[in-house]
Parts: C-alpha cells; structure tokens; sequence
C-alpha cells in the first residue's frame, strides 16, 4: 500500500517512494469529476494503481513530461485504459503515452480547476489551480525545502532548461489567487503561501 495524505479538502497526496527520492501524485476531489495528477513511476505502478482505483477517476493530468512524473503512465493505462490523458500542447510530446486533450494556458481540466503554463523547468510545464480552495499545485514549477533545494525557490538550474522563464513564469502564477502551495519536490506550504512565493523572485 503507498501511504496516502489529505493535503487540503480537495488535494490528496500519494507518496511514491523510490530510491533516488520520494515522488508525488496527487488526486484533486471535485464534484466534477476526480483528477489524478502525474503517474509516478514504473516500478511502483501496480501499487499506485491501487491506490488511485478508489477514487474512480475521470483523467491523468501531467504536470510535466520529465520521467519522474510519467513513468508510470503505460502500466496505469494498461490497468486503467478508459482514462483520459491530459497534458499542454507543449509537453505532450514527451509523454510515453499518447495524450487524449491538450491543454492551453487558463485552461479548465474540469469547472472550478484551471491549467496555468508555467514553463521554464521544461517547455509545457503547468501549474493547476484550484479556484475554490485557492490551491496551486505547482508541479516542478517551484521547489520547496527538500532533497533538491534548500528552500522555497525556482527550479533548480540542473534540472530545468531555462531558469530565467520559470521565474517569469512564477511571477505569472503570482498573479492568481492561492495561498496554499503544493509541490512536486520538497516541503509544501499550506498557508501564507503566496506571500512566501514572492519573496523568492
Ligand atoms: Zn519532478
């Protein structure tokens, strides 16, 4: 079983460990449907299959195309083949999947949960707010305290292909309404959180 953490009312959290570190999934509860949002990886699919299963979910939405938030994906679809494959026309093509819906910046996944582009740390990659809970889950858009970085800052130079657009790209998301922060990497920030994205750039 992987361990599962209600974030917020709406955001759960699935810890998919690994040994290189921790990774994240995440399902978003909506009364329109429930999103699980990237696939983790290869070696821990069948067990991330179990525990996303319970909450029926309508689509997979990639936050990225990096291996860390997709590995899974061919063996969740092969378990879970009517899911619907969701990702920015920009990161699609580096999903080991073919994508079903393509996604543009301001997008609706579903009503009330919005795509943001927030490129930088790659080329399509999204940040999904949800309006109601004022919820950003950032993706690797921002890193928190953790394995990767030592704070709350930017992607990581190492990992990301141009750091100069991810922070433009934060101060994009600065310009929605949230004030808890959930991230792919590190520690989340569940309160305050804007005000703590803004003295990072
Ligand atoms: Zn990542």
């Amino acid at each position: 079983m992987l361990k599962t953490n209600e974030l917020t009312p709406k955001v759960d959290e699935i810890l998919v460990p690994h040994p290189e570190s921790t990774y994240r999934v995440f399902v978003i509860k909506t009364e329109h449907g429930n999103i699980v949002v990237d696939a983790g990886v290869e070696e821990q699919a069948e067990l991330l299959v179990q525990a996303i299963k319970p909450y029926e979910p309508c689509c997979i939405v990639l936050t990225e195309n990096h291996w860390d938030h997709v590995a899974g994906l061919p063996k969740i679809l092969e378990a879970m083949p009517d899911l619907t494959v969701v990702a920015h026309e920009e990161e699609a093509y580096g999903v080991p999947v073919s994508v079903d819906r393509l996604l543009k910046d301001q997008e609706e996944i579903v009503i009330g949960v919005k795509a943001l582009h927030a490129p930088g740390h790659s080329l399509g990659n999204i940040a999904i707010l949800i309006e109601e809970e004022k919820t950003l889950i950032a993706g690797d858009a921002i890193f928190g305290k953790g394995d990767y970085a030592d704070s709350l800052s930017p992607p990581p130079e190492k990992y990301s292909r141009d750091v100069p657009q991810a922070i433009e790209s934060i101060r994009y998301l600065l310009t929605h309404d949230f004030d808890k922060l959930i991230l792919s990497h590190g520690v989340h920030e569940l309160k305050n959180a804007k005000e703590k994205v803004m003295q990072i750039i």
